[in-house]
């Protein structure tokens, strides 16, 4: 029989040493570097990923000086008396029979201190401090720290490193004209512009001796004009690889990049053709080092399929092992279909990180919090009734039967999923379908009883006798009480994305919140009003945000050339200022730019007066300010409300009244700023300890 992912799990000989699958745990920075309290944490984290079969792990960023680091105290590993601490990570990952690489990862101008420094004095987009520019000196400073940095992570027992030279870090602020306008050996021509990354590597070799993992984070496009050409970045890799690396990542976009490049809206492996180029011109050349590829890979059937087709000899998965630490485990044993799928939303680990708070995982609240959330089996065996399926009913009926308990899960609709039915739908949340896949499977393994389409009432869970019910019985849609709203012409968001209700081609959207953004989104990109969102191809999607063949367009980047809107799309607020304020730290900007590209007019700070008929179509009549005089009439074919939401809780007081025991998860519990990160993880933390 042939074994699962033949390419994705065929060992990897390094000449030293032997990778025994092609599966790399990309650098995530969680937080839990940055303080010495946490090393026991992360020792855990990475333990509980290397007991999962990961072939290599690469920690998160650790700087190599004070001059390096992404924020104040950020981690650093720069004397012996550090390395001690990194000993209780390394020696976690050997016991469980894993390797880990620790990453180098010198910000420059993108610090967020005092202290930065860069190639010349310019400030970058994303801190609000101008770098200091480089003496000569102080750039031999820097390869010292980074060499020096390396030989403590030997010492510290690391397999290797990986030295972060892309995403518009230090190392690459030199590569390239942007940010380099130095007139010196460090400057100038491309020669002089790379002799940083070489030296280091070089420099790294030579202190390290032979048997030691270097791997080189490259960056092959990177997003923003006056990037490297490709002749650059081909030159590059091959001189890095002289130098002594042992392995080349690909790194995509500088984070001042304004194309998005692993959020959920990003295609799957959509970078991959990249690392694809890059290795068939090495080959061409007759250079051989293994090369891996990033971003949006998140299933083996994803990862096989790109070293199948010799795209590249590694993949890199980071999120994905934030979603699930078994994930190559489960692969191996042929249980992909168990596996917990990154869904890229970025809400609990990158919005986390920019916000100074510790990382973990909208699907999985235990990463990053291995030793707080532990699942334990249950001491007695209890009934538990357990009443809506959406996120958190989902979470809690199968955590509580991992543990051991007798769970039935009531569902009114046919299907499980709740509100990820509608965020399924919109374009470029696909693959929140795959979280549903996975409860799907859950469900079954864990042994939980399944009730769909049953709407239950109080008197039925009386009559079950459970010890207790959790009810996860979500929200309804906030009414706004518009006058006029009656009119057949006025939807809800759950009119339009659960019952496919017609919307004309003029639209008026109240609310831009969550949901009013993402209608915004589905209604202007169209093509009909069908259920399934069309899901961009990959070369439309490229078009869309503009990225390039960077062999034809320096850096890759070129004009955009969104398709048409579908529709012509209003979106209102009362609220004044910019839309979309609450919106993921690290995507709403990409959901603002989207619905620029349609063309989407926002209004902000609007009373909504009233619904009535206007023209051919209904008017939707507003007002500014308080005086609320002098209203401006929009003119469209329908008005949807998307307004907000409330707690659907009517089961809670009988069952009270009668004293069973009854806890409130997710929506039903609080509706507002509810989101299906909060949702699954107060579930499974209440299902932890009942
Ligand atoms: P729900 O998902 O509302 O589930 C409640 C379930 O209970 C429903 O299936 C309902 O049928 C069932 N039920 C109710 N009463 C009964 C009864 N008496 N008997 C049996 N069953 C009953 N969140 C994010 O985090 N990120 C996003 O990107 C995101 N995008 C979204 C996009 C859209 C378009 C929408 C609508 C929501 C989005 N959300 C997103 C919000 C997220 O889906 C919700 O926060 C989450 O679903 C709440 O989970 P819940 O389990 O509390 O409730
Ligand atoms: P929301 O984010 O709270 O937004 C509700 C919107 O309705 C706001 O624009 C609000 O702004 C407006 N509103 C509130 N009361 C109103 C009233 N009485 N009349 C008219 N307008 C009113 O809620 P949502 O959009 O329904 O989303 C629900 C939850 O799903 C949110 O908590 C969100 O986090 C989550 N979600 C998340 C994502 C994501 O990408 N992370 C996507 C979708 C949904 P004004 O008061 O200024 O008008
Ligand atoms: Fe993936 Fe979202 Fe979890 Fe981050 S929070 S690891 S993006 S599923």
């Amino acid at each position: 029989m042939t074994p699962p992912y033949p390419h994705l799990l065929a060992p990897l000989d390094l000449g030293f040493t032997t990778l025994p699958n092609r599966v790399l745990m990309g650098s995530m920075h969680t937080g839990l570097e940055d303080s010495k309290k946490h090393f026991t944490r992360m020792a855990a984290f990475y333990a509980e990923r290397a007991r999962g079969g990961v072939g290599l792990i690469v920690t998160g960023g650790f700087a190599p000086n004070i001059e390096g680091w992404a924020k104040p105290f950020a981690g650093t590993l720069a004397t012996p008396r550090a390395a001690v601490r990194h000993r209780e990570i390394t020696g976690a990952v050997h016991a469980e029979g894993g390797k880990i690489a620790l990453q180098i990862l010198h910000t420059g101008r993108y610090g967020y201190q005092p202290f930065c420094v860069a190639p010349s004095r310019i400030q970058s987009p994303i801190s609000p401090f101008t770098p200091r520019e480089l003496s000569a000196r102080g750039i031999e400073r820097q390869i010292r720290a980074f060499v020096r940095c390396a030989r403590l992570a030997r010492e510290a027992g690391y397999d290797g490193v990986e030295v972060m030279g892309s995403e518009g870090y230090f190392i690459n602020q030199f590569l390239v004209t942007h940010t380099n306008h130095r007139k010196d050996d460090w400057g100038g021509s491309y020669p002089h512009r790379m002799r940083l990354p070489v030296e280091i590597v070089a420099r790294i070799r030579e202190a390290v001796g032979r048997d030691f993992i270097i791997i080189y984070r490259l960056s092959l496009l990177d997003l923003i004009p006056d990037g490297s050409s490709w002749d650059e970045v081909v030159l590059l890799a091959k001189a890095v690889t002289d130098a002594g690396a042992t392995l080349l990542n690909s790194g995509i976009g500088w984070h001042e990049a304004r194309i998005p490049t692993i959020a959920t809206s990003v295609p799957r492996a959509a970078f991959a053709w990249v690392t694809q180029k890059l290795r068939r011109q090495l080959h061409a050349d007759g250079v051989r080092i293994p090369l891996v590829t990033s971003n949006r890979i998140n299933t083996p059937e994803v990862g096989e399929q790109l070293l199948a087709d010799g795209c590249a000899d590694l993949v890199s998965l980071a999120r994905p092992f934030l979603a699930d630490a078994d994930f190559v485990a489960k692969a191996q044993r042929g249980q992909a279909d168990q596996i917990n799928t990154c869904i890229a939303c970025n809400q609990a680990c990158l919005d986390h990180t920019f916000a100074n708070r510790i990382s973990s995982c909208l699907v999985n609240p235990r990463a990053c919090h291995e030793l707080e959330l532990v699942i334990h089996p249950a001491r007695a065996k209890k009934r538990f009734a357990v009443v809506g399926a959406g996120p958190a009913g989902l979470a809690a009926a199968t955590t509580l039967a991992e543990r051991g308990h007798e769970v039935h899960l009531y569902e009114a609709a046919a299907d499980i999923g709740g509100q990820f039915n509608m965020a399924r739908r919109i374009p470029g949340k696909e693959e929140f379908d795959e979280t549903l896949r996975y409860f799907r499977r859950r469900l079954q393994v864990t042994g939980v009883a399944l009730h769909l389409g049953q709407r239950v009432e109080s008197a039925d869970l009386l009559a079950g006798g459970y010890d207790a019910v959790l009810l996860a019985t979500g929200v309804t849609a906030r009414d706004p009480r518009i006058p006029g709203q009656d009119d057949p012409r006025v939807l809800s968001y759950v009119d339009v994305l659960q019952h496919g209700r017609p919307v004309g081609p003029r639209v008026a959207i109240v609310g831009a919140g969550g949901i009013g953004f993402d209608m915004a989104e589905y209604l202007s990109v169209g093509p009909d009003l069908g259920h399934a969102s069309p899901t961009l191809a990959p070369e439309v999607w490229r078009r869309e945000w503009g990225v390039a063949d960077p062999e034809a367009q320096r850096g890759g980047v070129v004009r955009a050339a969104p398709e048409p809107a579908a529709r012509v799309v209003t979106l209102l607020q009362r609220k004044p200022g910019k839309h979309g304020a609450a919106l993921g730290k690290t995507t709403g900007w990409i959901h603002r730019a989207a619905l620029k590209m349609k063309q989407v007019e926002m209004l902000a700070g609007v009373n909504y007066e009233r619904i009535g008929a206007q023209g051919d179509g209904v008017g939707l009549f507003i007002t500014f300010g308080e005086s609320r005089r002098d209203a401006t009439v929009l003119e469209v074919d329908t008005v949807v409300l998307c307004a907000g939401q409330e707690p659907r809780r009517e089961l809670q007081a009988p069952l009270v009244a009668a004293g069973v025991p009854v806890q409130l998860i997710g929506g039903a519990d609080v509706a507002t700023e509810l989101d299906a990160k909060r949702a699954i993880d107060q579930a499974t933390r209440l299902a932890a300890t009942l």
